[in-house]
């Protein structure tokens, strides 16, 4: 077995015994393999070991890497943009991703469905909520993060399933799950399919309070590659 498909072997494991532990059922949680800053033959490795789910942070990155899979008949594989979005890389999003987890403008959502149109397609998309207090330009505020939901979810083109989120780094994420998970219950029940929240060093505490989607970067493929 490669490292990749040992970690793979290992991360589930784990995965399925956090959610026996919580009183859930393993099938609940979608494993996402978040590949950023690692090659195509890592992406290759991680899907032959049964990862089904692809997550990469940065259009331009992601575009060559879903060419490579296609190539190489990898089309099994869902990819989900999990970086911050440029409205003006909203075409070429929509052209490689099957999911978008960082619509957090309405001017974002509204350049995503358009191009969602002209592509003939429904894009599937969360909104991404910003937790804590920390400085970033990615994500909603939790107290406006209900209504912009809605907004979004009445937009055509899109199909909104939840809700995406990073907890603060260097803190108890418990309580900022909890949050997340509290405003993903208010939402209506067509809202109401993904809770993505959870990375390498916090997903069992993600799973325990809720998460139907973790995002698993250095546990699957060890330390990033730096560019
Ligand atoms: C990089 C990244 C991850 C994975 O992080 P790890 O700590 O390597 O598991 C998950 N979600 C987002 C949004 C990321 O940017």
């Amino acid at each position: 077995m490669s490292a990749i498909a040992e970690n793979v072997a290992a991360l589930r494991e784990k995965i399925d015994a956090a959610a026996r532990r919580a009183g859930r059922s393993p099938e609940e949680i979608t494993l996402v393999g978040v590949s950023k800053r690692q090659d195509i033959a890592a992406v290759q490795e991680a899907i032959a070991a049964g990862i089904a789910h692809i997550g990469e942070n940065y259009v331009q990155e992601a575009a060559g890497k879903r060419l490579a899979a296609r190539e190489r008949g990898l089309h099994e594989a869902r990819w989900h943009l999990i970086g911050h979005l440029q409205r003006n890389k909203a075409r070429e999003a929509v052209e490689i991703f099957d999911s978008v987890q960082t619509v957090d403008s309405v001017k974002l959502a509204q350049a995503l469905a358009r191009q969602a149109a002209l592509q003939n397609r429904t894009l599937d998309v969360l909104v991404e909520v910003h937790l804590g207090e920390e400085e970033t330009k990615s994500g909603v505020a939790p107290e406006q993060a209900v209504d912009f939901a809605a907004e979004v979810g009445a937009i055509d083109g899109l199909a909104l399933q939840g809700l995406m989120a990073i907890a603060p780094f260097g803190i108890d994420p418990r309580p900022y799950f909890r949050q997340l998970r509290g405003l993903f219950d208010t939402l209506p029940e067509q809202h109401r399919q993904v809770l993505s929240m959870g990375m390498s060093s916090d997903y069992e505490t993600a799973i325990e309070e809720g998460t139907t989607m973790v995002r698993i970067g250095t546990a699957i493929f060890g330390a990033r590659v730096t560019q």
